[in-house]
């Protein structure tokens, strides 16, 4: 049922399987989280966000992320039986860029991996539904918040290690930092991710990229919890399937990503530390300096959403609190007590404003998560 290894709860133990690089869960202190619970079935996990939430017809082209099981009532004792570290009904707009969403359940901030898994896998014996954030810069988290466990990983999973050209990221590590702390050491090829706001297991996700380079340029692998399989795999950049803004993990809701291995290049760290600086500067003079999830559209083929968006004449459009910036058309802006539905109404405005004046069909970049 579950890949466990009592090898001890430090150290992944390797062996190649099936191509992959299987790495057996650290499962003593899995089995310490979950001795003394009552023992459960383990419930398969159901269908994906798309299917068990009823997606309105007007957000189809959103993105929806996939909590890691089915949306099934959870009694609150449940929560915090399962999980008593963690923050109970907390309101999520303190943890999205953002500043937009209603309240989790409960919100656990993990100090380990073994705790994720652990975490996760006590949820999945009960039924419990789960939700990952990184940093929160590229959700929309709807009003009515998140049933059962979220777990966030921003700020908690925060270890970083260099090896020669080598540098494994824990999946919390915030990618400008990780440009900050690899630039310094002398390595090149991670500035890009100076602009990025959000976490190593976000940016895996989103295969994030700024100024021309992506993660997928620096990314070796990814250790990757796979819920459904009960174990740690070791994925290689190449069966992660990066593209824009695009992962495998899209497809697979129960995968979490845990830390990310990244080859760079020998550099001078004086000059890498000046090109992080421009591009921060590039970046204070484009953006906008209110709450949002950064560029709202992927860019449509051949063009630019905030070209198009301008060019429909949207900046500047409101619905609620929720505005088109002015400084930037690709960001909406939170302009206040903004909330998702104003979020959603005019991503949808703008959507159809764009398709009906310019013919050009935009795709959201954000991930919208949680209940109306
Ligand atoms: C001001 C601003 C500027 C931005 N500029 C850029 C930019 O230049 N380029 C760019 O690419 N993006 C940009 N973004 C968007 C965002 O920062 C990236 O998409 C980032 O990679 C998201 O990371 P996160 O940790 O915040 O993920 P979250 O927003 O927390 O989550 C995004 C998705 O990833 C999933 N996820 C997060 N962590 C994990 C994990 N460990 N394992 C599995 N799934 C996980 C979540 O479930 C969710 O579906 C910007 C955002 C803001 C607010």
């Amino acid at each position: 049922m579950i890949g466990v290894s009592t090898t001890g709860a430090r150290g992944f133990g390797i062996s190649p399987v099936n191509g992959k690089r299987r790495v057996p869960l650290p499962a003593a202190s899995a089995i310490a989280f979950i001795v003394g619970l009552p023992s459960f079935v383990l419930v398969p996990f159901g269908p994906l966000l798309e299917g068990a939430l009823k997606v309105h017809a007007h957000q189809a082209l959103l993105q929806p992320a996939g909590p890691c099981s089915i949306f099934t009532p959870v009694h609150d004792g449940t929560l915090h039986r399962l999980f008593p570290s963690a923050k109970f009904d907390e309101p999520l707009k303190r943890y999205t860029a953002w500043k937009i969403g209603g309240p989790a359940d409960a919100l656990l901030e993990p100090k380990s991996a073994d705790e994720v898994v652990a975490a996760v896998n006590a949820a999945r014996e009960n039924d419990v539904p789960v939700t990952v954030l990184g940093g929160g810069t590229n959700v929309l988290v709807r009003d009515g918040g998140i049933r059962g466990l979220t777990i966030r990983l921003a700020k908690s999973l925060t270890n970083v290690e260099a090896d020669g050209t080598s540098v494994i990221a824990d999946a919390g590590v915030l990618y400008p930092v990780l440009a900050n702390t690899t630039a310094a050491k002398g390595l090149a090829g991670l500035e890009f991710a100076t602009g990025i706001p959000g976490t190593v297991g976000g940016a895996v996700f989103m295969n994030a990229g700024a100024y021309g380079s992506e993660t997928t340029e620096v990314l070796d692998w990814a250790d990757v919890f796979e819920a459904d399989a009960g174990e740690v795999v070791r994925m290689k950049n190449e069966d992660l399937r990066l593209s824009y803004r695009r992962s495998i993990l899209h497809e697979h809701p129960d995968w979490l990503v845990l830390r990310a291995g990244y080859t760079l290049r020998p550099g001078d760290a004086e000059s890498l530390k000046a090109r992080i600086k421009e591009f921060r500067a590039q970046r204070m003079n484009g953006s906008p300096n209110r709450p949002s999830c950064g560029s709202t559209f992927k860019r449509p083929p051949g063009d630019f959403p905030g070209r198009v968006i301008e060019a429909a004449g949207l900046k500047g459009t409101r619905v609620g609190n929720l505005e088109v910036s002015p400084v930037h058309a690709n960001y909406l802006v939170n302009l206040g007590g903004g909330t998702a539905e104003d979020a959603l109404k005019l991503i949808e405005l703008v959507r159809n404003t764009v398709r009906e004046k310019l013919g050009v069909e935009l795709e959201s970049e954000v991930r919208v998560i949680g209940e109306p």
